[in-house]
C-alpha cells in the first residue's frame, strides 16, 4: 500500500514514510491510493471481539509491507493495556436512540489517547528498526499534547516538543503536560491561539533544513496513522449496535476534522454509516462552509471546549481532495486561495458531494451549559463541555432520520469540572490519575508567537540535532 499527497506534488511513499514525516514535503497531507474494503462478513464477526482484534483486523491491511502483523499485534496489546475499561471504547445509552461512545478511558482521559498510545509504539518501533533517532514536534489545543507526552515519555529514540496557546487551555490539561518528570519531552507555552501554534509547526515542517537536522516527526492528527487507528472505535461501536445490518449516524464535536475524517474513511472501508454529523463550539467554520460552501477563516473564540477552538480545520483538505474526485491541482487552488485571502469557495459539485455524506451544527456556549444540566437531569449524565457540544448538536440532528445516533465521548467530565459545576452544581471527582497532579512541580517555557526564537529554542534543546551536530 503507497500512501499519496492531497497537494499532488510528492512522490507517492510506503507508510513508514507518512507515519514519520506527517506532512507531505508538498505541504499535502498524505491518504491511502485506495481504501481496502472489509467484507460484510468480517464487519458482522467484529461483534463481542475484544477492541485489540478488531483494531488488528482493521489496521494490518494499511501497513502491510512494512510492518509485520506480530509485531503490530504486541503493539496494540501494549496501547490498549492501560486503559480503565476493558471494553476500551465503551458505549452507553442515554436514550432509545441517542448512545455515547466513550474514548476517555486511557490515561490522559481525552479520546486522543486511542491514536497515540499506538503511534507512540509504532513510531518508536519504526525508528529502532532504523536505527534513527527522530524530534516529535506538536501543537496542541490541549488534548493532543497530553496524550502525546503520556505516549512518547521516556522512549529511547525521540525527543518530545509540544506547543500550546499560553493561558488558553484547562489547569488539568496544562498541568498533565507539564508535570511528567521525562528529559525528553519540553512544553512551550506560546503567547497567541492554537492556531499560530499550529502554524509554527507547519512551518518547521516546511524548513527542510531544520526538518532534516532533527528529523522531524509529525504526531498532530495530520499524520496520517492517527487517523487510521481511529477508524477502529467506529467499527467496535458499529459491531455493538447491530452493524454491518443497521446504518449508524455519527455525532462528533470536532476541531481538527481528524476524528470525524476516521469516521468518513470508516465508511470507505466498508462500515454503513448513515449520517456524519459534525459538531462544532461558536468557532463554527465548518458549519458556515457547509451552509454556505465558502471556508472562511475568523479570528479564534475562547470557549467552555477548548480542543475545538480551531479555525484553520487542517483535515477538512483531505475531505476536500476526495469530494473534488481526487484532483490535486483544484486542491492547490483552494489552498492558495486560503494563504492570500483567508478562504475559498468550493464548488457546486464537490459541496453536495460533502453534504450527501455530512451535516454541520454549531452550538453555542450558552446552548453547550444548557446541555451539560439538560443530560444530567434526563439521563443522569455528566458530559463534559467537548461530549455536550455533541449531544447538543444530536438534539439538533435529531430530525435526520431513524438510525441510532451515536455522539463521540471525548473528554472525562473529570477534566472540565469548572463548566459542569456552572451548569450542574455537581463537581466531578478527579479520577484517580489525576491524584497529586495539583501537588507536583510544573516544568515549561513561554516563548513569544515568533517563528524564529521558537526554532532556535528546539535546536538548542533537541539532542537528535546535537548528536548531528556534533558528528558533521
Ligand atoms: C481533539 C479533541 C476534539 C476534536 O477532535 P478533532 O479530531 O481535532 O476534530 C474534540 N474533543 C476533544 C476533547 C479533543 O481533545
Amino acid at each position: 500500500m503507497k500512501y499519496i499527497s492531497t497537494r499532488g506534488e510528492a512522490p507517492p511513499v510506503p507508510f513508514v514514510e507518512t507515519l514519520l514525516a506527517g506532512l507531505a514535503p508538498d505541504g499535502g497531507l498524505y491518504l491511502p491510493q485506495a481504501y481496502p474494503r472489509l467484507p460484510d462478513a468480517t464487519i458482522a464477526g467484529f461483534a463481542g471481539r475484544p477492541y485489540a482484534e478488531v483494531a488488528e483486523a482493521v489496521i494490518a491491511p494499511f501497513l502491510a509491507g512494512g510492518i509485520e502483523t506480530p509485531a503490530l499485534r504486541e503493539m496494540i496489546t501494549a496501547a490498549y493495556k492501560n486503559f480503565r475499561h476493558p471494553a476500551i471504547a465503551p458505549l452507553t445509552q442515554l436514550d432509545s436512540n441517542v448512545f455515547v461512545l466513550e474514548l476517555f478511558h486511557g490515561p490522559t482521559l481525552a479520546f486522543k489517547d486511542l491514536a497515540m498510545q499506538l503511534l507512540a509504539r509504532v513510531i518508536d518501533h519504526v525508528l529502532e528498526a532504523r536505527g534513527e533517532r527522530a524530534t516529535i514536534i506538536g501543537a496542541t489545543s490541549g488534548d493532543t499534547g497530553a496524550a502525546a507526552i503520556a505516549a512518547f515519555a521516556g522512549l529511547p529514540q525521540v525527543d518530545v516538543f509540544i506547543l500550546y496557546p499560553h493561558g488558553r487551555i484547562s489547569d488539568v490539561q496544562r498541568r498533565q503536560m507539564t508535570t511528567l518528570e521525562a528529559d525528553n519531552v519540553h512544553t512551550i507555552a506560546v503567547e497567541g491561539t492554537f492556531d499560530d501554534a499550529q502554524a509554527c509547526v507547519k512551518n518547521m515542517f516546511n524548513h527542510k533544513a531544520l526538518r532534516e537536522e532533527l528529523n522531524l516527526c509529525g504526531v498532530n492528527s495530520i499524520n496520517f496513522a492517527r487517523i487510521l487507528f481511529q477508524t477502529v472505535y467506529y467499527f467496535t461501536c458499529a459491531a455493538v449496535l447491530g452493524g454491518p445490518h443497521r446504518k449508524i449516524s455519527f455525532v462528533v464535536p470536532t476541531g481538527n476534522f481528524g476524528d470525524i475524517f476516521a469516521g468518513w474513511m470508516a465508511k470507505r472501508l466498508g462500515l454503513p454509516i448513515d449520517r456524519l454529523v459534525i459538531a462544532t463550539n461558536s468557532n463554527d467554520i465548518l458549519s458556515r462552509t457547509l451552509e454556505s460552501g465558502q471556508y472562511a477563516v475568523q479570528t479564534v473564540q475562547a470557549t467552555q471546549s477548548p480542543s475545538m477552538d480551531i479555525q484553520i480545520s487542517s483535515n477538512f483538505e483531505r475531505l476536500l481532495f476526495e469530494a473534488q474526485g481526487r484532483d490535486a491541482a483544484a486542491l492547490r487552488r483552494l489552498m492558495a486561495g486560503l494563504r492570500q485571502s483567508q478562504k475559498f469557495t468550493i464548488e457546486t459539485g464537490p459541496l453536495q458531494t460533502i453534504r450527501d455524506e455530512f451535516d454541520a451544527f454549531s452550538v453555542s456556549e450558552a446552548e453547550t451549559t444548557r446541555e451539560i444540566a439538560q443530560s444530567w437531569r434526563e439521563a443522569g449524565y455528566l458530559a463534559d463541555p467537548h461530549t455536550a457540544v455533541g449531544l447538543c448538536a444530536a438534539r439538533k440532528a435529531g430530525h435526520l432520520g431513524a438510525s441510532p445516533l451515536v455522539v463521540l465521548g471525548t473528554a472525562h467530565p473529570g477534566k472540565f469540572p469548572d463548566a459542569i459545576a456552572r451548569a450542574t452544581g455537581i463537581r466531578p471527582e478527579p479520577p484517580p490519575q489525576f491524584a497529586g497532579l495539583f501537588d507536583k512541580k510544573e516544568r515549561f517555557s513561554i516563548l513569544p508567537n515568533d517563528q524564529n526564537e521558537i526554532e532556535r529554542f528546539i535546536r538548542a534543546s533537541a539532542t537528535t540535532g546535537a548528536t548531528k551536530r556534533a558528528a558533521s
